[in-house]
């Protein structure tokens, strides 16, 4: 117990924050996260595990467990060592033993984590909750992955006695400013199925993702002197307000859940002579996401059909796809994982994401990749927080899942 705490507690207080900014420009974003790659390359090999090394080209770290037992399918674990765009300077992790269900004060900031406000606190009830100070994010979001793999690792090396088949890890940088899995080399990695520890609260098994698309509309609207602009004049504001009225309006995430999808305006830029629209485009079902990429489509050419000229031009791009339509062909992790977590008598919670994984773009190179639960709750904030317990529980579906593995 003592010593994955211990690992916890050292990996978040590293600041490898990635950096939107020179996402996917400079790989990794930030330098800090290659020096928290190299650390752990260091204590990969103090544990044990073989064949670890760095891709500077993909800034992943993967490494080996051997298998104890032959005809195993090889499975993989991966993890993100960034974290979100929020403070991550001096992060100072507070332990709160037994927790009572009462507010927690955070530190000196003033800031307090309530039941409250969170009510999924009180599924902490007894539990040692690790917060933040207040001023930073904790980052279990994803170093409570990272010691996760790690900690089941070692445990595994410590118990020869368990069985299991060859088992490849991979800490990856950037997935927070989107682009980590960008260059992932699947055919290096080699597992037959593979999962990222990225999820929040303890249960989740996700395999179901947004297929997912944005869309730009620039408009291009006539300026005259509107003192004289009768009959003359057209309004890329105008146009601007006709598109997003002809948009279907309860198909928008403030009105959807589950496996409903939507058409988000999320930017409008523009004056009388230019205006531009960016809208994302979301939903799990692959027919339903084509039906709302057509919608948008539709309704660009009917106002160009309106007009003198084409005044409104779209590009439409795909972003990530639902792994869904992967995994489905191979079942083989979600079964393995459901059966982990039921021995280990964990509520498996396979509630679809209402956005996208790592997982689905690896799945898409051809690797089925669900994301498991890594514990923690309120993530990319000063609220974040992850148990002791949770954090353990993550560890013992590592172990089950390589057993079962080697059962089949
Ligand atoms: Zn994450």
């Amino acid at each position: 117990m003592e010593k994955f705490l211990d690992r916890f507690l050292g990996y978040v207080k590293k600041n490898t924050r990635s950096d939107d900014t020179k996402a996917g420009v400079v790989i990794p974003s930030t330098p800090s996260q290659m020096e928290f790659l190299k650390d752990l390359s260091e204590e990969l090999k103090e544990i044990g595990l073989v064949d670890v090394k760095i891709n500077e080209k993909n800034a992943f770290l993967t490494a080996t467990l051997p298998a104890n037992v032959e005809n195993a399918p090889v499975i993989g674990f991966i993890a993100h060592v960034d974290t979100a765009d929020f403070n991550a300077e001096n992060i100072s992790p507070q332990i709160h033993e037994n927790y009572d269900g009462k507010d927690i004060v955070l530190g000196d900031s003033g800031f307090v984590l309530s039941p409250q406000e969170f009510p999924n606190l009180k599924n902490y009830i007894g539990q040692t909750l690790i917060t933040t100070d207040g001023t930073t994010l904790l980052g279990a979001d994803d170093k409570a992955g990272v010691c996760e793999i790690v900690s089941a690792m070692e445990y595994l090396i410590n118990n020869p006695q368990i069985k299991h088949g060859k088992i490849r890890v991979a800490f990856g940088c950037d997935e927070e400013v989107g682009v980590g899995a960008d260059h992932f080399d699947v055919k290096d990695f080699g597992c037959d199925f593979a999962y990222t520890m990225d999820g929040s609260a303890v249960g989740e098994l996700q395999f179901e993702c947004f297929n997912a698309a944005e869309a730009k509309i620039d408009i291009l609207g006539k300026s005259v002197h509107p003192g004289d602009a009768k009959n003359k004049m057209i309004n890329a504001l105008t146009i601007s307000r006709e598109i997003q009225n002809a948009m279907p309006s309860i198909c928008v995430p403030e009105k959807t859940e589950n496996r409903e999808g939507f058409i988000h305006l999320i930017e409008a830029h523009g004056n009388v002579e230019n205006a531009s629209l960016t809208y994302i485009i979301r939903d799990h079902d692959k027919t339903l996401f084509e039906n709302k990429k057509y919608i948008v489509k539709k309704v660009c050419e009917d106002i160009n059909e309106r007009y003198d000229i084409e005044r409104v031009k779209l590009s439409m791009h795909d972003e990530y796809r639902n792994m869904a339509d992967i995994i489905k062909k191979d079942t083989r992790s979600v079964d393995i994982a459901t059966k982990a977590m039921e021995v280990l008598g964990i509520e498996v919670n396979k509630a679809p994401i209402r956005g996208g994984t790592d997982g689905s773009k690896i799945s898409f190179m051809g690797l089925p990749t669900p994301n498991i639960f890594a514990g923690g709750e309120n993530f990319h904030g000063r609220f974040e927080f992850v148990s002791v317990e949770s954090i353990k529980k993550a560890i013992d579906v590592i172990v089950e899942i390589a057993k079962i593995a080697a059962e089949k």
